[in-house]
């Protein structure tokens, strides 16, 4: 199968998942490119896809560079640690999907300030309960997200990101997106709009469990 086959086959199994949940449950693609070089993004981009997310400041430098001639929509999905905040800043990315603290929250607001910029951001929730996973707990996370948006005048806070999971079982990988999407759906009414959750091996479930934006990586650039 070649890359335009695989993608169709891609888009035809989240319209059906969408379709299934709710007509008017629009889902956006972000490409997970950290395996992908600028001119597999650029092969990508001619098919007409256009939002790309990158988990490394480094990279993603590289990529937004090399690739300045196309309208893009650059993503950041990855951990982002103090010392790198300017540069995410100065590469004006459409969306951060990994806001996974208040104290990280008033760090980037600070450098926005000074700057006189802002920032679109997604509050990470930690709905897995895993050590290794980033983000605030379940438990905190509304109240985190109000807090941020009444003291961080320079973000704009969007909605929430998930990541699933990390096993094979289904109803505990369905259990952390559920989780998130009832998080999600408590601030809809304070502009949350996008619940971000779903990758190459999960991404259906997600859907099913209220998702409208997946981060697919393997499954695109393999
Ligand atoms: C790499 C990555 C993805 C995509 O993962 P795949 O399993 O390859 O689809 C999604 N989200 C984040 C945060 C990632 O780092």
């Amino acid at each position: 199968m070649n890359f335009t086959e695989r993608y169709d086959e891609i888009l035809t199994k989240i319209e059906k998942a969408r379709l299934s949940v709710n007509q008017h449950q629009i889902v956006k693609i972000v490409a997970a490119s950290k395996s992908a070089d600028a001119a597999m993004i650029e092969a990508m981009y001619s098919t007409g896809h256009r939002a790309f997310g990158e988990n490394k400041i480094q990279d993603m430098s590289e990529k937004v560079h090399a690739l300045e001639h196309l309208p893009l929509e650059w993503h950041f999905i990855g951990r982002l640690q103090t010392n790198k905040i300017n540069q995410l800043i100065d590469l004006n990315p459409f969306l951060m999907h990994s806001l996974s603290s208040f104290e990280l929250a008033q760090e980037i607001d600070k450098r926005l300030q000074i700057k006189g910029k802002t920032l679109n951001v997604l509050l990470q929730v930690n709905s897995a309960y895993e050590a290794q996973k980033a983000g605030v707990l379940p438990g905190i996370a509304v109240d985190t997200y109000m807090a941020i948006a009444a003291t961080c005048k320079n973000l704009n806070l969007k909605g929430v990101m998930s990541i699933g999971a990390h096993t094979e079982e289904t109803t505990i990988i369905q259990k952390s997106f559920e989780t998130t999407y009832k998080i999600y759906e408590s601030l809809t009414s304070k502009g949350a709009k996008y619940c971000s959750m779903g990758m190459s091996g999960d991404y259906e479930l997600a859907i099913a469990c209220g998702s409208n934006m997946v981060r697919l990586g393997s499954i695109l650039f393999k």
